[in-house]
């Protein structure tokens, strides 16, 4: 058996922090990206952030192209009804929008009778106008808005669709 005096056993040539330090160097060099692979990694970018442009940009083209149509329809359909359709939700309130473009108005609270019988924006004679700027004045003035206090729809006389017509309009 061979013996080793105390100052034969070879110290280390490195402290482990220093083997530490290094390991982590490689890890990090192991990492890092080839010139292929990294090449590949910005192609990748560069082509995502393409289509992200053009999608941005599709976008905002169809947008305008909404506000436009949207601008420049009355909102009235070919027999002079209002195009707007809409129904109560469960909220209780309608948010007409139009049939045509698609334009969606703010929010109107249901009087109690279109809760319990529904209501069709498109009856003509229940509403002969009703434009865009009525249905925002409405939605506006709505905190103060008396509900309409007749009902809505076929239990209507002739006589009180004429009055409630006018009800409506005037607001
Ligand atoms: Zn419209």
């Amino acid at each position: 058996m061979a013996e080793y005096k105390k100052d034969e056993i070879a110290q280390p040539a490195f402290t482990m922090a220093q083997v530490m330090e290094m390991m982590k160097a490689f890890a990090a060099e192991l990492k890092k990206p080839t010139e292929l692979e990294q090449k590949k990694i910005d192609d990748d970018r560069n082509r995502l952030l393409r289509q992200a442009a053009i999608r941005r940009n599709e976008a905002k083209i169809e947008e305008e192209a909404r506000i436009s149509t949207q601008r420049g329809c009355a909102h009235v359909k070919r027999d002079n009804s209002p195009a707007w359709g809409g129904q109560v939700n469960s909220d209780g309130y309608v948010r007409p929008m139009c049939t045509i473009c698609r334009k969606i108005m703010p929010e109107i609270k249901a009087p109690v009778e279109w809760i319990a019988n529904g209501v069709n924006m498109q009856d003509k004679e229940i509403f002969p106008k009703l434009t865009e700027e009525m249905l925002l004045e409405w939605h506006k003035v709505q905190g103060g808005a008396k509900p309409v206090t007749k009902p809505v729809g076929m239990n209507l006389t002739d006589e009180e669709k004429a009055e409630l017509a006018k009800e409506l309009v005037a607001r």
